[in-house]
């Protein structure tokens, strides 16, 4: 029997893998390939294609996700799970989601050649539909996983009417027995992804440990005035629905700025939505809707913030005389906080790879932050081009990216010693 050789990477074959998933996409729109498509589908083969090449036993679970798994030498222990997701958005890049994938399947296959056998099964997932689907729902394989995808999500429909249930069939799910599909046998899920933000590439740091994946509440603010004349309503009458909201919009960005700079936590908070009725130049707005996203690594900073914000948009409303008609929270995700041994593993396996290594929040969502309710869960970020996400000019080095990959395969072997 030969002696296993210290598992090592291909950076050249790493890259190569990504950039030929990426060649498959909407011919005029790069980097298109969107979930439960033909064109999924096919990146999907591709991507099983490369699985049982390295020699991993690949099934779908009932909630549609792409599983490669390699056998461990203890049996009964739990697998350490390593993926991220394959799907993109419209008009998106070759590395969201896509770079996890590939170095997990990278991982395995280094694994598998260098004859190590680990303790633990190792498994390569393709988490199903990360990106907000045609059906509305987002991370709906990892939902999957974590028992969150509910009936009524399975009852949501496409523009063409497309039930989601049939749409998970098709692509190998199934619903009626999407309980199978939730997990109690992982020692761990390890995402490695592309920042999607700029902290990397200014500080020069190949490493980002991820310490929480921020929770997301959306709040939706309504004020109501009296539309009017812009000639003829004199600035003292006037009910000024649009100047209520501006007010608000500007005190939303001191106090964001005043908690972000506090440090006891990440925190952003946008306002990306901002409607006025009835719109037109020589109309004094009667109507004005403003929607909040707010996005904290801590719920408590959240909640500070959204008592400020209530406290804010009655001044705001008092201020230009109209109602505040609507404070209503649309949606409100916790956060995710990575785990603190896989991270301490994380940070010794960047060391031992020669590559520094920083802390840093996700401020975007990820399979990850669902994963984490059923094993621990942890990411590690590597640096992108100018911080640039869902565009095809989104990019990573293929330095970047191996280095990324090459501790992600120390990760897995040093949790192999310590996890049980
Ligand atoms: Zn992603």
């Amino acid at each position: 029997m030969a002696t296993p050789q210290k598992a090592d990477i291909d950076a050249a074959r790493l890259w190569d893998d990504l950039i030929a998933l990426g060649t498959i996409t909407e011919p005029g729109k790069p980097y298109t390939r969107r979930s439960f498509t033909p064109l999924f589908q096919e990146g999907r083969d591709f991507l099983r294609g490369r699985l049982e090449a390295a020699g991993l036993a690949v099934r779908i679970d009932a909630a549609g996700n792409l599983i490669g798994r390699l056998e461990g030498s203890e049996p009964g222990l739990p697998a350490i799970a390593m993926g991220s997701h394959s799907d993109t958005v419209p008009a998106g890049g070759r590395f969201d989601g896509i770079a996890g994938v590939i170095a997990a399947i990278e991982v395995a296959r280094a694994i598998r050649e260098s004859g190590t056998l680990l303790r633990h099964p190792v498994e390569v997932i393709d988490c199903l539909a990360e990106e907000p689907s045609a059906f509305g729902l987002s991370c709906i394989g990892s939902r999957g996983m974590v028992a969150k995808l509910d009936d009524a999500m399975l009852a949501m429909t496409d523009a063409d009417g497309r039930v989601l249930a049939d749409a998970l069939r098709a692509v190998g799910g199934d619903p009626e027995r999407i309980a199978e599909a939730q997990r109690d046998d992982l020692a761990a899920f390890l995402e490695l992804h592309i920042e999607q933000g700029p902290v990397l590439e200014a500080e020069r740091i190949p490493i980002g440990v991820v310490t929480a994946i921020v929770g997301i509440r959306r709040i939706e603010i309504r004020f109501e005035g009296q539309a009017a004349h812009a000639g003829t309503a004199p600035m003292h009458l006037r009910r000024d629905a649009a100047y209520a909201g501006a007010l608000t919009l500007a005190r939303i960005r001191e106090r964001a700025e005043a908690l972000a700079a506090a440090g006891e936590g990440y925190f952003v908070a946008t306002v990306g939505i901002m409607e006025v009725w009835p719109g037109g130049s020589n109309v004094v707005p009667g109507r004005c809707r403003i929607v909040v996203d707010i996005r904290s690594s801590d719920p408590a900073l959240t909640d500070r913030f959204a008592a400020g914000l209530d406290a804010d948009s009655r001044a705001a409303a008092d201020m230009a005389k109209v109602e505040r008609a609507e404070f209503a929270i649309l949606s409100d995700g916790v956060p995710a906080v990575c785990d603190p041994l896989l991270r301490e593993t994380i940070r010794d396996a960047a060391d031992a790879c020669g590559q520094a290594a920083i802390d840093i929040a996700s401020g975007a969502g990820h399979d990850a932050a669902f994963m984490a309710a059923v094993c621990p869960a942890a990411m590690i970020f590597i640096p992108c081009l100018r911080g640039m996400s869902h565009t095809p000019e989104e990019y990573s080095t293929p330095e970047e990216l191996a280095a990324g990959t090459a501790v992600l395969l120390e990760t897995v072997l040093r949790l192999d010693e310590r996890l049980d």
